[in-house]
């Protein structure tokens, strides 16, 4: 039966593929696809995690004390009869040989099955042997972690390689959440869409699905509960539905689309190298936000002029808790600057934090695990300066990059002078530190972002200190308006057109355009069209974004007329709906 699901729409366009759903919340296991040669011996880690239960619970069975015995024993006869059901290990098998899921997968999977199998049931006391079930699987799991060739716990690891022992079908990805740590690893997969039951618009899984063009609705509630392994599934990323299980009318309809945004997208792709130039001849600076240095080459082919915002923690994550040294994070910066050939590169200090921790296991996250509000807690610059050895270390490899071509340090989440001398300091030690050395270095120019009330409030102050500033609209809304980004359940009232939203933006504009120095936004507002003739008319001309997004904004700049967008902005910023004004009077732009 077809049913839709309601959540955000994150990410254009339509995704049409087969559900693979990423563990529940309930088991958090290892990912992957096993290649053919490896499928035998899959099988056999799993035949011996079964034969180590086994093991157990005849042991524990046969040293239950006399007075015990009775229930106990029966219990555990229900587990071991459970442990050698087709319908549990035979099954997994057959993920395992069909699928190519790795044994953890392929167990969790099945569990899923069961699971709903049991709570369909009628009779209460079958449905509540599903707990039993579920205690089997999870000695199993145990089972697999102790077989020698365990996988990398909690690791998602589906490249574009693994395609081959997929099937045909193209997949799209199921989870209750994805952490950015695992979106990274998933950015060079095989998925075409995503969904997820939580997040936000600007919840980091959502900017990073947008960074790698794929559909995906986030805040999809109940969907990795409604959908099952497999089911075909439309996701509309325009709209924000996904429809599970669709009649072939609707398949059809959607494919239409899927070619009509192809077309789109080959035509907007013809604007890449147009300079971006309004129609009263304003040149807009169209910038690119990275994550990896390997990002760098789509930046260039999506027509960027530069990157306005590398996002360095990505390089901090999925590293098991090490961090990587100077010379590491020396060599990521300079392979991005080099890749830039000549073109500026904004490279962010680490922006560790609320919902970007470290690796699970990491030695901060640990230290951390009790902050109480992480968005509002010792995050990004408070990090850095919390740890001055890493800090440095960090400035020490972005100067030396700096040597390859044209860097700029840009410092996340200032919202005291204080830091912002601190940070100056660190810098200048930094920089002193490889004079001593002998190492070559070049000029950085050193910003801020404005992302905290705080900071677009005393703009003029931080002006004395920053170089340039680029304004991060994500946070900035976020701690506005304290709306949590990556909470579902106040998603609706995350309003960029909220006017104290765009007073403060208004104002940092004015005042970077004012003490002449180089303004920019880099927050998701920047990539949306909707809001191209705003900011224009706010006087911005420096717009950072996914490179994905950058042809769509460029149609928008190359249609505007910033003397007439300038003119029309005070009424738009006084309007009780400046959205609704914007769209009448700021030319055709869409309404949110
Ligand atoms: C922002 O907050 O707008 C921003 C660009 O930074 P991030 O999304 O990485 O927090
Ligand atoms: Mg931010």
């Amino acid at each position: 039966m077809s049913i839709q699901i309601f959540g955000m729409p994150v990410s254009r366009g339509v995704a049409i593929g087969r559900a693979v759903l990423i563990a529940s919340s309930r088991v958090d296991v290892a990912h992957y696809f096993v290649p053919i040669d490896g499928v035998d011996h899959e099988i056999e880690r799993l035949r011996d995690a079964r034969d180590l239960v086994a093991a157990e619970l005849t042991a524990i069975k046969r040293d239950l004390p006399a007075d015990a015995r009775g229930e106990l024993a029966a219990l555990l006869d229900v587990h071991l009869m459970l442990l050698h059901d087709e319908a549990l290990t035979g099954a997994t098998k057959a993920w395992i040989s069909e699928r190519h899921y790795n044994a953890e997968w392929a167990l969790s999977a099945q569990l899923e099955v069961l699971a709903r199998q049991f709570d369909d049931m009628e009779d209460e006391y079958l449905r509540e042997r599903k707990a039993d079930v579920e205690q089997v699987v999870e000695r199993l799991l145990r089972g697999l972690t102790r077989s020698e060739s365990e996988g990398d716990l909690g690791a998602i690891a589906m490249s574009r390689q693994a395609r081959d022992f997929a099937g045909e079908d193209p997949l799209v990805l199921v989870a209750n959440d994805v952490a950015p740590a695992d979106m990274m690893q998933f950015k060079r997969s095989i998925f075409t869409g995503f969904v997820t039951d939580v997040g936000g618009r600007t919840s980091h899984t959502a900017i990073v699905a947008r960074s790698m063009d794929i559909p995906a609705v986030v805040g999809a509630r109940e969907a990795s509960r409604l959908i099952r392994q497999d089911d075909w599934l439309v996701i509309d990323g325009d709209a924000g539905v996904v429809i599970v299980n669709p009649s072939t009318i609707v398949l059809e309809e959607y494919r239409f689309r899927q070619r009509q945004s192809e077309l789109e997208r080959a035509r907007l792709d013809r604007l890449r190298h147009t300079p971006a130039i309004t129609l009263d001849g304003e040149a807009v600076e169209l910038l690119a936000n990275i994550e990896l240095p390997d990002d760098a080459g789509s930046a260039l082919e999506a027509g960027a002029v530069g990157v306005g915002l590398f996002r360095s923690e990505f390089l901090f994550m999925n590293r098991g808790g090490d961090l990587p040294d100077e010379d590491e994070q020396f060599e990521a910066y300079r392979a991005a600057v080099v890749a830039m050939q000549g073109l500026p590169v904004t490279i962010r200090t680490v922006d560790i934090g609320a919902d970007k921790p470290l690796d699970r296991m990491g030695l901060h996250e640990l230290r951390h695990e009790h902050t109480l509000n992480p968005s509002l807690g010792l995050r990004a610059i408070r990090w850095s300066l919390a740890e001055p050895g890493m800090f440095r270390q960090q400035l020490r490899a972005i100067l030396r990059a700096s040597a390859f071509g044209k860097v700029r340090i840009l410092i996340p989440m200032v919202a005291q002078l204080s830091e912002a001398r601190q940070t100056l300091e660190a810098v200048a030690r930094a920089r002193q530190q490889l004079d001593d050395a002998g190492r070559a270095h070049g000029a950085v120019e050193v910003g801020a972002m404005v992302e905290v009330p705080a900071a677009a409030l005393m703009i003029d102050r931080l002006l004395q200190h920053f170089d340039f500033v680029s304004i991060g609209t994500n946070d900035l809304i976020q701690y506005t308006l304290a709306i949590d980004r990556a909470d579902e359940a106040v998603s609706h009232l995350f309003d960029p057109w909220h006017p104290a939203v765009l007073q403060l933006i208004a104002g940092t504009i004015r005042s970077s355009l004012d003490a002449r120095r180089h303004v920019s936004v880099c927050g998701e507002m920047a990539g949306d069209p909707a809001f191209t003739d705003l900011l224009l008319a706010m006087g911005l001309r420096s717009f950072s974004m996914h490179p994905a997004q950058l042809a769509a904004v460029k149609q928008r700049v190359l249609r505007a007329d910033t003397r007439k967008l300038a003119a029309a902005l005070a009424p738009v910023m006084a309007a009780e709906s400046p959205a609704k004004a914007a769209a009448q009077m700021l030319g055709g732009m869409a309404a949110h």
